[in-house]
């Protein structure tokens, strides 16, 4: 179901609970959000108010991808940058690394299996953003 983002900041500050294989509606929730809204790279569950670590990103060729659970290990080569929010106005100046390895976990027949991606540029960069999300951190 398409759901209404969230700007609240103070909902939005709050870190996300771990994600189960329960939140498979909150997951197909991102899926038709992130389709009705265009240009969008990616949404973190707490940005359609569900306090969940479930996000969904668009990559280079355009695919839409979930993760549960996300997170970062083994970044390379920092740099500074500029970064805008879909749920928050202006843009921050972060840190961001160009070249990672994530983890986190996809949900396959009902169930979560452990996964890992090495990611570079932009995809790399989105994932921090919606980690970030996660964590309640807002940029
Ligand atoms: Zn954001």
């Amino acid at each position: 179901m398409i759901k209404e983002l969230i700007t609240d900041e103070e909902l939005l500050s709050q870190p996300c609970e771990p994600a189960t294989a329960e939140d498979a509606d909150v997951a197909q929730d991102l899926l038709d959000t992130i389709e009705s809204i265009e240009d969008c790279a990616c949404i973190a569950a707490n940005q359609i108010g569900v306090p969940k670590a479930v996000i969904v990103y668009r990559n280079e060729k355009d695919r839409v991808h979930v993760m549960f659970n996300p997170s970062m290990k083994r970044a390379l080569r920092p740099y500074r940058t500029e970064e805008g929010c879909l749920t928050r106005e202006g843009a921050t100046k972060v840190t961001r690394y160009d070249q990672a390895t994530f983890m986190y976990q996809e949900l396959v027949d009902g169930v979560l299996i452990p996964r890992k991606k090495e990611c570079r540029g932009w995809t790399a960069q989105i994932l921090q953003h919606m980690i970030d999300h996660c964590k309640g951190k807002l940029i």
